[in-house]
C-alpha cells in the first residue's frame, strides 16, 4: 500500500480521537483490501469498546462548546471543510476507487455528491431557527426553539464511503451536535481522510472523531455506542438485520434512531412510455456501483405489450457495460465489494435459474477479472418463491416480470417488506399521478432512475428505516424542538 500512499496524501494508518490520530489501545491493525485486485492498500487501527469510550468522551467534551457556536459560525466551519474537500477532489475519488472498486468516474460522482451534503448543510445551518406560537391566552406567550441533542454517533456501509458520512455529518455538525463515525470496515481510509481534511479547515478537536474497527470488533463498539449514556442518538446506514439491532440496543435508553435501511425497489415501465428513456433509466439505476446502493432498481415490472421490446433493449444496453479495474476510465462497471457478496450474488441467480428463471445475458462470476466480479445478469421467468423476488440482489442482476394491469404492478411492487425507493416511466398524466401516490415507498423516480440529491428528503417507509436525510428534515433527526411558556405576562 506503499503506492496508494505516494499516490494519495491522505492515507492515514491511524484513527482521529479529539483532533488527535490514534492507535488502538490493544495495538491492533486490520487490512484494507482493493475488490478488484484482492491487494492489500491500506491499514487502519482495529479499534473496541476501550477506544470508542475515548472517542465517545471526546466528542461529549467538545459538545460543551461546539453546541454554543452561533448558527453563522457552524455555517462557516462547515464551508471552509466543504472548500478543502473540494482542493481535494481527485485524492478522495481516488481512494474510493482504490477500496471500494468504484468506476472512476462514478468515484469521481461520489465525491460531488458527498461534498454537496458538507456544503447544503453550511448553507442550512443558518436556518436553524424555532417558531414563535400564536398564544391562546392573553398572559402566556409561546416559542419553539432547535437544540442539538448531544453526541451522535454515525455508522456508515462501505457503498458510498464519504456521502454516507458527510450526510450524517453535515447535517450533525449544523445543527450543532459533535459525531463519533464508525465508517465500515472495507472503507476506512475514506472516512481517515474525511477526518484529515476537517482537521485542514481547521474543525474545533473533538467535534468530529473517526474510530475503525474490523467486522468483529463491530459489535462491541456499536453495543457500547447504542447503550452508553452519553450519546444522544445514532444515525446509521446498512443492513436491515444490523439496523434492527441497533434499534433494540438503543431502547434502553430511548435513544433518538436515524434508520436508512435496505430495499427493494420496483421500477415499472408501463406500455406508455418511451421505452428508450426507460431503459436508460434502468440501466442508470441498477449498475450504479454494480447494483449495490440501497435504491437499485431491484425488480423490473414490465406492461405485457412493452415486454419483449424492453428486454431486446435492456439487452443490447447492458452488452455496452465495460466491466474492469475502476482506474480504468473506460470501465462502467466494477467488481462487487468483497467475496461474501460475490457468493451471495450468484447463490441468488443460481436459486432462480434452479427455479425456472431464463438466463437472457450473464448468470455466472467474471472470473477471468477475478473473483469478486459478477457479469451483468439479465433474468426473466420470475416467481414469487425465487431469492430474487423477495431479497435485495445488491449486485449487477435485472430481474425482469411481467404484468397486465396497474393494479397488478402496484400489488407486486407494494407486497414487501421494504419501502425505500420506486420507479416507473410512464406518458399517462393522471397514471403518473396515481402510481406516485401508491407506491408504498418514501422516494419515487418518475421518468427518472436518479434520484439522489443534497436537497431531496432521503428515506423511506416499512422496515426501510426511520427519519429523512438531505433537505433542511436532515437536520430534524439531531435537534430537539423545545417548548418554552412565558406566563403571567
Ligand atoms: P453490509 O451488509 O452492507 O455490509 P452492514 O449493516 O453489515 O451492511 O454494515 C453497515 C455498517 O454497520 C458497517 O459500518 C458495519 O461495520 C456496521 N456493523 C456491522 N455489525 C454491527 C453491529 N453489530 N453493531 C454496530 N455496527 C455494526
Amino acid at each position: 500500500h506503499a503506492v496508494l500512499q505516494t499516490q494519495v496524501p491522505l492515507v492515514r494508518d491511524k484513527a482521529f480521537i479529539n483532533g488527535a490520530w490514534v492507535a488502538a489501545a490493544s495495538g491492533k491493525m486490520f487490512d484494507v483490501i482493493d475488490p478488484a485486485s484482492g491487494k492489500v492498500v491500506g491499514s487502519v487501527p482495529d479499534m473496541d469498546a476501550y477506544d470508542t469510550a475515548k472517542a465517545i468522551q471526546a466528542a461529549t467534551d467538545a459538545f460543551q462548546t461546539w453546541k454554543n457556536t452561533t448558527a453563522k459560525e457552524r455555517s462557516e466551519y462547515l464551508r471552509k471543510w466543504y472548500d478543502v474537500l473540494v482542493k481535494h477532489h481527485e485524492d478522495l475519488a481516488t481512494l474510493i476507487t482504490a477500496e471500494a472498486g468504484k468506476p472512476w468516474k462514478e468515484a469521481h460522482g461520489e465525491v460531488s455528491y458527498g461534498n454537496s451534503f458538507v456544503e447544503w448543510f453550511s448553507e442550512e445551518a443558518r436556518r436553524t431557527h424555532g417558531e414563535i406560537l400564536a398564544s391562546p391566552t392573553r398572559t402566556k406567550e409561546m416559542i419553539l426553539i432547535r437544540q442539538p441533542i448531544g453526541v451522535a454517533a454515525l455508522i456508515t456501509p462501505w457503498n458510498f464511503p464519504i456521502a454516507m458520512i458527510t450526510r450524517k455529518a453535515g447535517a450533525a455538525l449544523a445543527a450543532g451536535c459533535t459525531c463519533v463515525v464508525k465508517p465500515a470496515e472495507d472503507t476506512p481510509l475514506t472516512a481517515l481522510a474525511l477526518g484529515h481534511l476537517a482537521e485542514e479547515a481547521g474543525l474545533p478537536k473533538g467535534v468530529f472523531n473517526v474510530i475503525t474497527s474490523s467486522r468483529t470488533n463491530a459489535p462491541q463498539v456499536g453495543k457500547l455506542l447504542c447503550e452508553s449514556p452519553l450519546v444522544a442518538g445514532i444515525s446509521f446506514t446498512g443492513s436491515t438485520a444490523v439496523g434492527k439491532l441497533l434499534y433494540k440496543q438503543s431502547s434502553s435508553g430511548v435513544k433518538r434512531l436515524a434508520l436508512e435501511l435496505g430495499g427493494n425497489a420496483p421500477f415499472i415501465v408501463f406500455n406508455s412510455a418511451d421505452i428508450d428513456k426507460a431503459v436508460e433509466g434502468a440501466v442508470a439505476s441498477k449498475f450504479r456501483n454494480c447494483g449495490q446502493t440501497c435504491v437499485s432498481a431491484n425488480r423490473f415490472l414490465i406492461q405485457d405489450e412493452i415486454f419483449d421490446l424492453f428486454i431486446e433493449r435492456i439487452c443490447n444496453k447492458m452488452k455496452t457495460l465495460a466491466m474492469g479495474f475502476g482506474m480504468d476510465h473506460s470501465c462502467s462497471l466494477g467488481p462487487l465489494i468483497n467475496t461474501a457478496q460475490a457468493h451471495k450474488v450468484n447463490t441468488i441467480v443460481q436459486d432462480a435459474i434452479k427455479k425456472g428463471a431464463k438466463i437472457h445475458l450473464g448468470g455466472k462470476p467474471a472470473s477471468t477479472l477475478g473473483e469478486r466480479f459478477y457479469e451483468p445478469t439479465l433474468l426473466t421467468n420470475i416467481s414469487e418463491s425465487m431469492m430474487c423476488y423477495n431479497e435485495e440482489i445488491f449486485g449487477p442482476v435485472a430481474v425482469c416480470i411481467r404484468f397486465k394491469t396497474e393494479e397488478e404492478a402496484l400489488t407486486i411492487a407494494n407486497s414487501t417488506r421494504q419501502g425505500l425507493a420506486g420507479y416507473f416511466f410512464s406518458n399517462d398524466v393522471p397514471q403518473l399521478w396515481r402510481v406516485a401516490k401508491g407506491l408504498a415507498v418514501g422516494m419515487v423516480g418518475i421518468n427518472e432512475g436518479i434520484i439522489s440529491t443534497a436537497e431531496a428528503a432521503f428515506g423511506g417507509i416499512k422496515e426501510s428505516g426511520i427519519g429523512r436525510e438531505g433537505s433542511h428534515h436532515g437536520i430534524d433527526e439531531f435537534t430537539y424542538t423545545k417548548y418554552m411558556c412565558f406566563g403571567n405576562l
